[in-house]
């Protein structure tokens, strides 16, 4: 039988990547968490504990490392995926909003018809830095009319208080640096 992994171990897990994609930044590559099956796992129980199947009416995952959290989370919760992507990429008719990032800007989009209004979404994404790409998606959901149940994130780096720009939805993060 196989333990259930600590944090310790999720953690050691990331890999720092000093001065990527611009110097100064330390990129947090979740991709040896993610090639580990017991890891992987722990974060999506974490990320959908307190969610009982039925709950909840979609996962929204931000492009693109929040796409690898939401889709799994969506299969265990028993809902649909919503995609938020980066400007360009959705093929039908969208709603966008635009905001700064921990490195540059950028704008987010979401298909028009994605969430029901009055949905209850959960929304994923693998990190909260400074706020500005989740605060934007949680605009697009509540737009569409969704109730953004909560914002759930792998990492969080809480020296950028990310989770002031979130529009008072509830947070939850696993790994807090
Ligand atoms: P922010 O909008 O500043 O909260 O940035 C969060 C988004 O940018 C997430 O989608 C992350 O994947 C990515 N990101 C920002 N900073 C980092 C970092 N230091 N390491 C890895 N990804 C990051």
């Amino acid at each position: 039988m196989t333990s259930t992994p600590t944090l310790t171990e999720i953690r050691q897990a990331i890999r720092n990547v000093p001065d990527f994609p611009k110097p100064g930044i330390q990129f947090k590559d979740i991709t040896p968490v993610l090639a580990d099956f017991r890891l992987f796992g722990a974060c999506v129980d974490f990320l959908t504990s307190g969610h009982a199947p039925g709950s909840i009416d979609a996962v929204a995952g931000i492009d693109a490392r929040g796409f690898i959290f939401a889709a799994a989370a969506a299969v265990r919760l028993g809902t649909g995926f919503i995609p938020i992507r980066k400007q360009g990429k959705l093929p039908y008719r969208t709603i966008e909003e635009s905001y700064e990032l921990e490195y540059g800007s950028a704008t987010i989009a979401v298909h028009a018809d994605a969430a029901r209004p009055g949905s209850r979404v959960l929304l994923l994404d693998d990190l909260l830095a400074t706020g500005g790409t989740a605060g934007a998606a949680v605009a697009l959901l509540r737009r569409l009319g969704a109730e953004v149940v909560e914002a759930g994130f792998l990492i969080e780096l809480s020296f950028l208080g990310g989770r002031r720009r979130l529009g008072g939805c509830p947070v939850r993060t696993q790994i807090v640096y």
